[in-house]
C-alpha cells in the first residue's frame, strides 16, 4: 500500500520511534511544531477519522492512552500538552493514515489557527 505511515510501520522508511506495541506506534514528527512533537498512529491503516468503524474503538482508544503515556515519560504531562487530529482538507490533514499529534514543551494558544 502506498501509505507513508504504513511504510514507517513496516520499517520501509526510517523514523525516530519512541513507543511501539502490538497496536500502535509513536514517533517524532519530521517537522516539529513544539519542543516535543510526536505522532501516534494505529498499526491498522485507517485513512481518515471519517473511515472509523465500531470495530476500531479499541485500537483508536489506544491513541490518547499512548499520548498520555509518552507525555508522562517525557516529563511534560503535568505542565500540559496539546493533542490534535486533523481530518481531510479543511482540517489540514496531509497524510491519509490517521494520527494523533502530541505536542509538548511550550504553551499553546486557543483557538488553534
Ligand atoms: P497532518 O498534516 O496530516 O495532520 O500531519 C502529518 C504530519 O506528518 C506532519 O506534521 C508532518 O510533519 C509529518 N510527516 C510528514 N512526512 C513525514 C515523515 O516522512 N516522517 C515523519 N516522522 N513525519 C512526517
Ligand atoms: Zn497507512
Amino acid at each position: 500500500m502506498d501509505c507513508l505511515f504504513c511504510k514507517i510501520i513496516n520499517r520501509e522508511i526510517p523514523a525516530d520511534i519512541v513507543y511501539e506495541d502490538d497496536q500502535v506506534l509513536a514517533f517524532n514528527d519530521i517537522d516539529p511544531k513544539a519542543p516535543t512533537h510526536l505522532l501516534v498512529i494505529p498499526k491498522k491503516h485507517i485513512a481518515t477519522l471519517n473511515d472509523l468503524t465500531e470495530e476500531d474503538q479499541t485500537v483508536v482508544g489506544r491513541l490518547p492512552l499512548t499520548a498520555a503515556k509518552v507525555a508522562k515519560d517525557k516529563g511534560f504531562a503535568d505542565d500540559g500538552y496539546r493533542v490534535v487530529m486533523n481530518c481531510n482538507e479543511d482540517g489540514g490533514q496531509t497524510v491519509y493514515h490517521i494520527h494523533m499529534h502530541v505536542m509538548g514543551g511550550r504553551r499553546f494558544t486557543w483557538p488553534a489557527g
